[in-house]
């Protein structure tokens, strides 16, 4: 069965520059950054805060997560986490769909942002003002969302699913005799009907990372290096994850990373990953996949413009001031819970971990 992609035109999504966000974040002496660091200990203290932090955000912020009692994963495991700490206030780093989901599962905590201005393009590429009518229209489809959703889209889904799990799940729906409306990431969807067969309509969203990896460079990189193993998250284009050893979620790809023999890793996904990439394996060393500098987001990088927004000095101004709460309106909150409730249950009858976003 062929995937679809007849949608109406989806938004032009404008990415900033991932150097010119990192330029104008302050440079910190050493003395500043520890400065930085002690004063957002003692407000996570007095706040009764806990700092979660996700993969691609900047290294300091990931270990100062660790170093406090907090926690580095992907949206779902970082609400997970959350859910779980007694902290009542939980400081998100991350980008938006991040906070939301953070809040999805956790109404009576207070969920912070450093930004507000922290987006995703798969989320603005899936707005709910066009996403709802065209499900509307499609009544006969099953609705399957990736997490890189907003609440909005999410209460509109009949499923969220993270990328580790996307794959089984929407091979028991064809099982069942489905046929799936799938959004946002058109690679992801490509990658799912190739593998399940199942009959999928696909929207057109696309990650602004993943989408400028180049296969031509990247064969060209394995040439070089006959030795390295390719890690590839499966939001990047299908001709770069036919190059691949790996293809997984963020989580998985960590653990590829430990487990296969290789001294070297050729990384296709944002290059935040690669401090817990270092963490769990510290013998081996770690490339970026080639984007060949024509990325829309930066000119030879592979790490996400709204990822880098996340900075310490926005860490310690959203607890000092409360700034950048994320609120959910109830009635959305309720249904996009249901929707990630269900994946949730269908994880318990496979007894796997949901583990993985962008
Ligand atoms: S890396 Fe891509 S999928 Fe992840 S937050 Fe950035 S734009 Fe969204």
């Amino acid at each position: 069965m062929t995937a679809r992609i007849d949608i109406p035109a989806i938004p032009v999504v404008k990415a900033p520059q991932t150097a010119e966000v990192l330029a104008s974040l302050p440079v910190l002496s050493d003395a500043e950054r520890a400065a930085l660091v002690a004063r957002i200990k003692r407000l996570l203290e007095e706040q009764d805060a806990v700092l979660i932090a996700h993969y691609y955000v900047d290294a300091e912020i990931q270990r100062l997560a660790e170093e406090t009692g907090g926690y580095v994963s992907d949206s779902l495991d970082m609400a997970r986490f959350g859910h779980e700490h007694p902290a009542r206030t939980l400081v998100i780093a991350g980008v938006r769909f991040m906070g939301e989901t953070a809040k999805i599962l956790n109404p009576e905590k207070r969920v912070l942002m450093p930004t507000l201005e922290a987006e995703c393009s798969l989320d603005l590429s899936c707005p709910a003002a066009e996403f709802v009518p065209f499900c509307d229209a499609h009544p006969d489809h099953t609705v399957v969302v990736y997490s890189n959703t907003s609440a909005e889209v999410k209460a509109r889904a009949d499923y969220v699913v993270t990328s580790s799990i996307a794959v089984k799940l929407v091979d028991h729906l064809r099982k069942q005799g489905k046929k799936i409306l799938w959004a946002p990431d058109k690679h992801l969807g490509a990658y799912i009907n190739s593998v399940t067969g199942a009959d999928m309509l696909i929207w057109p969203g696309s990650c602004v990372v993943h989408d400028a990896f180049k296969a031509d460079a990247l064969a060209a990189l394995k040439k070089e290096r006959p030795g390295a193993a390719v890690l590839v998250h499966p939001e990047s284009p299908a001709a770069v994850i036919a190059l691949a050893d790996a293809v997984g979620s963020t989580t998985q790809l960590i653990e590829a990373a430990k487990r296969l023999p290789n001294k070297e890793f050729i990384v296709a996904t944002d290059s935040g990953i690669f401090y817990k990439m270092q963490q769990a394996a510290p013998e081996k060393t770690f490339l970026e996949a080639p984007t060949a500098g024509k990325g829309p987001s930066c000119m030879a990088c592979a790490h996400c413009p709204w990822m880098a927004m996340n900075s310490l000095a926005r860490v310690a101004v959203a607890l000092e001031t409360g700034a950048n709460e994320i609120h959910v309106e109830e009635e959305i909150r309720r249904k996009a819970l249901r929707a990630t409730q269900r994946m949730l249950d269908f994880a318990k009858t496979l007894k796997a971990p949901v583990l993985g976003d962008a």
